[in-house]
């Protein structure tokens, strides 16, 4: 089986963004603000939205399963207050549930959280339950950042994020580090910022002792781990500096990088450096890097044509695909297995 740990709805009809401008436009006139009743996208549109794209790409590409969260760039948790991301927060996950619903072999969802800046974590807490406990999700998407590339909450290791580890923890399932766009010019969103916080993450993790608090606490850290993989020698280092155990022990039981990596060279150095247990196959299609590789002929967001030519064994091919997946999401497994797979 191969199961993609990173999809986002990114084709959602163009109804769910008008309503989004509806409810920023009502910022500061909250009588103009609409209701998520006022949301209107049929069976039939969500279907077509995902037939002609995410599916069509994932038979055409050998993709079984996708674990499937709201649009990573229009979480934008920096707009409004708390009941604004509250709002949107519920409308998109409610969006990715029912695909999951039409699709139940193919995608199965992870949440967005109801994040805004300086607001207290444990009032997240209520809609992550719900997509857990309603809708069956497998796994959260955590920002760490929701100031949107101004970097103004403390980092992952501090005690201000504990009330939503504890829930992870509870629930057993993980948190992909997923930043949303950035309203910092200096920093492209995808091409920047994604990939400043992913290398920002780990590094805070390193220099702090967060899982020695959350020991079975798991984060995955999508594209690749950023800058990680490529300047390992650099953390590893640094890691003896500040006194740190060895990586593997200090961080590789609980951080976890994905395969969205977009060329063979970066695929084949993460399978190098990273043990083959840490890396969860992902391809965030239909996403950021949306074109053809000219060198190639091929998409550069088809990361199994990648993983298929680096130098793996079957068996450390087959964990990237589906056993490391299924090991850190533990509901995606036990859907799994209540479906005989
Ligand atoms: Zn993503």
């Amino acid at each position: 089986m191969i199961i993609d740990c990173h999809g986002h709805y990114t084709t959602a009809p163009p109804a769910l963004e008008a309503w989004r401008n509806r409810q920023v436009a009502a910022l500061g006139n909250p009588a103009a603000t609409p209701k998520a009743s006022e949301l209107k996208i049929g069976d039939d549109e969500l279907r077509e939205s995902i037939a002609s794209n995410q599916l069509k790409k994932m038979k055409e590409r050998g993709i079984d399963l996708t674990i499937f969260s709201p649009r990573a760039s229009f979480m934008a948790h920096h707009i409004g207050d708390f009941e604004t991301s509250s709002a949107w927060a519920a409308i998109c996950n409610e969006l990715c549930h029912r695909v999951a619903g039409l699709f139940p072999d193919e995608f199965i969802g992870a949440a967005m959280l109801p994040q805004s800046p300086g607001v207290d974590p444990a009032t997240w807490i209520p809609e992550l339950e719900r997509c857990v406990k309603e809708y069956g999700f497998v796994g959260v998407n955590l920002n760490p950042d929701p100031s949107g590339g101004h970097w103004t909450s403390p980092p992952l290791t501090d005690r201000h994020w504990y009330p939503i580890y504890e829930k992870l923890v509870e629930y057993d399932i993980p948190a992909m580090v997923h930043v949303s766009t950035s309203c910092n010019a200096c920093f492209h969103a995808t091409g920047a910022h994604y990939l400043n916080a992913d290398t920002t993450a780990f590094m805070q993790c390193l220099s702090g002792d967060l899982f020695r608090d959350f020991p079975t606490l798991r984060l995955v850290i999508p594209h690749g781990g950023g800058a990680v993989p490529y300047h390992w020698g650099r953390f590893r280092g640094l890691a003896e500096m500040l006194k740190k155990p060895l990586l593997r022990d200090h961080l590789l039981h609980n951080i976890f990088f994905d395969t969205c990596v977009y060329h063979q060279p970066g695929i084949d150095l993460l399978t190098k450096v990273i043990p083959v247990e840490n890396v969860l196959f992902a391809s965030e299609m239909i996403g950021a890097v949306r074109g053809i590789d000219p060198e190639t002929g091929f998409a550069y967001d088809d990361t199994k044509r990648y993983i298929e030519a680096a130098a793996l064994t079957p068996q450390q091919r087959k964990q990237i695909y589906e056993g490391n997946v299924r090991r850190v999401y533990p509901r995606l497994d036990a859907a799994l297995r209540r479906r005989g797979h």
